[in-house]
């Protein structure tokens, strides 16, 4: 008989199956719809408004979001969990859109996952009440947390929202999470250079616990999704960074005692 947790409804646009990015091991990411910021180069415009969209792909409209429950995602999951024993240590992992603007669900969810023995991780802004936060992190093994800019007005102009609470709530979670590792988009014209990623690096470093720090290089894929959905992709003109600057500045970011990966 089903418990209460699998009853639980929440609305993703995804799930993705054999992920070795977004956390350790082979992850099926669950992409959660909804977000309370508005990155210009965000790879997954359809995951931004919690509203069901039409998206156009090849002149065929279809519907963006699934109203889906708990249950009906583990059902999903569970098809996975040989691989996950098979990578070790896999699982699986929250992203969005933003998981924590859809908290009862996740919750419920990650809960479910850990009562079953698999391991949970999310990829989350942290922009949200740290309430709200505090509900998922004992369910929680792995925190996949953004930091984008450390310059308020910077991150405000390229995302729509100001930085504060997201640094103030990295502090709390560095302190009460199981492992947090941090992540920054490379994104040209926004804050690829050096002085930049040392600023967040230097961040990183301060954060109790925190150990590792990714450079994710910004790319086009899901620019042509924005057409699909009537809108327009401001960063048409922005060309991905080299390989050399990738390097670069992830030495940048082992200079100040940090474990570096590139892609995460
Ligand atoms: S936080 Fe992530 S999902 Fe939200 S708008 Fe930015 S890139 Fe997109």
């Amino acid at each position: 008989m089903e418990n209460d947790l699998t009853l639980v409804r929440g609305r993703i646009f995804n799930i993705q199956r054999f992920s070795i990015h977004d956390g350790p091991g082979v992850r099926t990411i669950i992409f959660l719809k909804g977000c309370p910021l508005r990155c210009k180069w965000c790879c997954n415009p359809e995951s931004q408004s919690y509203k069901q969209e039409t998206i156009v792909t090849a002149g065929i409209s279809k519907e963006v979001a699934r109203d889906v429950t708990v249950g009906e995602v583990m059902q999903e999951i569970e098809k996975d969990r040989a691989y996950y024993r098979r990578s070790g240590y896999g699982g699986i992992t929250l992203s969005g859109g933003e998981c924590l603007w859809q908290p009862e669900f996740s919750e419920a969810l990650l809960r479910e996952a850990k009562e079953r023995g698999i391991s949970t991780a999310i990829e989350t802004t942290a922009f949200a009440d740290m309430n709200v936060i505090r509900r998922l992190l004992p369910h929680i093994d792995t925190v996949l947390m953004d930091i984008k800019h450390t310059n308020s007005q910077k991150h405000k102009e390229f995302t729509t929202r100001e930085n504060e609470l997201i640094l103030e709530n990295a502090k709390n979670i560095a302190r009460e999470a199981r492992t947090l590792i941090i992540r920054t988009p490379v994104i040209p014209t926004f804050n690829d250079t050096r002085e930049e990623i040392a600023e967040i690096a230097k961040f990183a470093c301060s954060l109790e616990g925190v150990t590792e720090m990714h450079l994710l290089p910004y790319h086009r894929i899901g620019s042509d999704k924005y057409a699909g959905l009537g809108r327009k992709y401001e960063m048409a003109h922005i060309s991905p960074p080299s390989k050399e600057h990738m390097n670069e500045l992830c030495q940048v970011v082992k200079s100040y005692g940090l474990k570096c990966l590139i892609g995460g």
